[in-house]
């Protein structure tokens, strides 16, 4: 039976989503294609930057070898140059050991043992150092040995037999005469103590200096002599003024070296100082 109250009954009808069959075989199937295909991108990007990475490896180690080539180069010629040195500065000792040995001065020097330097193999920088080491000890000891001229001027009469400038007699000249300007400055010609001033009547006023390794040195016909018996005077110290003192016939420096009691040939030392100032030119000493 229809009645008016059933149309106004309210109607509670249930909104019911319908899930299909399988869905959930559906879910998994799909979320499992994606996730593939997300791996998928994911490995393929990974195995770009891997091919990237190798390369980068590649080249830095040829970049290394590069620099290692480059690095044995650069070695081998800084052994060349160091090898070039040592080879200059054996020149220049065996140079000055010849001047020391003219001077008689190797057994001083310690110049005589010293030879065997080409025995056992030394590193190029070892030896570089030892050469060294060895040419600035002579040049330090040589500064205690008279070399040089005392003063400026020209060498009027040598050392040796001559004639005598006042009994034209031949007679033995135990040094150089070197003329100079009347009152020109004398100078040591090494570190000394002076031995003796005076006048005698051969030498006129004269100054004495004792030198290290039995060197002495005689300065002769002196105007006037500034120094005292028994002050040191050091290489290049002026000690006297060129005069006309003594047996002389114009102003001029009578030079003599003795050593151990011996005259020697006062030239020798004067063009070994000019020897010695091109080996020191051409290794500046540290
Ligand atoms: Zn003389």
């Amino acid at each position: 039976m229809w009645s008016g109250q059933e149309y106004l009954k309210p109607r509670t009808k249930r909104l019911k989503v319908k899930i299909p069959r399988h869905f959930w075989l559906y879910f998994l199937v799909i979320f499992s294609f994606a996730l593939n295909i997300l791996l998928f991108w994911q490995n393929k990007s990974l195995k770009s930057q891997l091919v990237s990475l190798k390369r980068e490896i590649v080249a830095l180690e040829l970049r290394e070898k590069e620099l290692e080539t480059q690095l044995d180069q650069l070695q081998k010629e800084k052994e060349e140059l160091l090898q070039q040195a040592v080879g200059v500065l054996k020149k220049r000792t065996s140079y000055m050991e010849k001047i020391i040995r003219r001077l008689g001065l190797s057994r001083h020097f310690g110049t005589s043992q010293q030879k065997a330097l080409g025995g056992p193999y030394l590193p190029p920088r070892k030896e570089y150092e030892i050469l060294r080491e060895r040419i600035n000890t002579y040049l330090t000891r040589l500064e205690k040995v008279p070399l040089g001229k005392p003063c400026r001027g020209y060498i009027s009469s040598y050392y040796g037999y001559r004639r005598d400038p006042f009994t034209g007699k031949r007679a033995f000249h135990s040094g150089i005469d070197i003329v100079a300007r009347y009152g020109a400055p004398v100078r040591a010609t090494a570190d000394g103590v002076v031995y003796r001033v005076g006048y005698s009547r051969g030498l006129g006023r004269y100054v004495k200096i004792r030198h290290k390794h039995g060197f002495l040195t005689v300065y002769g016909h002196l105007r006037k002599y500034v120094v005292k018996r028994g002050e040191r005077v050091k290489k290049g110290e002026i000690i006297g003024y060129v005069g006309n003192t003594g047996r002389s016939t114009g102003p001029h420096l009578h030079y003599e070296i003795r050593r151990w009691g011996r005259s020697l040939n006062p030239l020798r030392f004067i063009r070994a100082e000019r020897h010695l100032a091109r080996v020191a030119r051409s290794f500046p000493s540290s």
